[in-house]
């Protein structure tokens, strides 16, 4: 049985990393078209990157929650389970999930936009900002997906084709409203999938869920939990 978790940035607000369009979300006080676009970052990679070394220090700083650790907790317990995240800030990996896509990139990963040459770099603050690539000099960016690029293809392949694989998909904390991301649950949901939804808040997923847990990811996640257990057995 293949068991699917998708997840948004409100998985990682309870680690105290604000989501992007919640109540506290960052769009609230930031203008997205400012600071994560290609066109943003080239008027002013400066800004830009000062915006990135903010989050960086945040998620540095933050740990994670029972939301991260139980779908850790569940990969170890159920052979053919995946996360398929739009988060870019690694806390799943930091919980100890093994097998993470990543969607959107990573907060960690940089990459020279003149040679193309992609390291980590978990440095924050960072020493110098905008930073510079250790191989040619040219301006480093933020290894993540801005509004308007693509998406890395192998990554979306893979997560569609697990997607259509799945028998559960649970959605947690993202608003479905990027896409081509918030495709994947409806993609499940055709191939046959029990689609699950655990957010405080109602989605357009919310439409296509069999089951649905209004509450936080932690204390929502447990409850997932138990019922994939009752319903399919430990070993799914
Ligand atoms: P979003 O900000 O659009 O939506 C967040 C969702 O989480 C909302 O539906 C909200 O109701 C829900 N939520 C809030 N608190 C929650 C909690 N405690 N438990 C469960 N759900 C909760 O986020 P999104 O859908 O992921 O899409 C936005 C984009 O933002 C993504 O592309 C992602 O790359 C980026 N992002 C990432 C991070 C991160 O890495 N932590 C943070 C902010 C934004
Ligand atoms: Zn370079």
């Amino acid at each position: 049985m293949k068991i699917i978790a998708f997840t948004g940035a409100g998985i990682s607000a309870e680690s105290g990393i604000p989501t992007f369009r919640g109540k506290d979300g960052l769009w609230k006080k930031f203008r997205a078209e400012e600071l994560a676009t290609p066109e943003a970052f080239f008027r002013d990679p400066k800004l830009v990157w000062e915006w990135y070394d903010w989050r960086r220090q945040l998620i540095a700083k933050a740990e994670p929650n029972e939301g991260h650790k139980i779908l850790a907790k569940m990969e170890e317990e159920f052979p053919d389970f995946y996360v398929i995240t739009q988060n870019v800030d690694g806390l799943h990996q930091r919980a100890g999930s093994k097998k993470v896509i990543e969607l959107h990139g990573n907060i960690w990963k940089v990459r020279c936009v003149e040679c193309g040459h992609e390291t980590y770099d978990y440095r924050a603050p960072l020493p110098e900002i905008p930073p510079k690539c250790e191989k040619c000099g040219g301006l480093l960016r933020p290894g993540v997906v801005w509004f308007g690029e693509s998406l890395p293809l192998d990554a979306l392949e893979e997560a569609f084709r697990l997607s259509r694989e799945a028998d559960v998909f649970v959605v947690i904390g993202t608003s479905g409203v990027v896409y081509p991301a918030a495709q994947l649950p409806y993609e499940a949901k055709e191939h046959g999938a029990e689609v699950i939804e655990v957010n405080p808040d109602e989605t357009p997923i919310s439409r296509i869920a069999d089951k649905i847990y209004r509450e936080k990811a932690s204390t929502g996640l447990k409850k997932v939990y138990q019922y994939i257990k009752e319903r399919y057995g430990s070993k799914g």
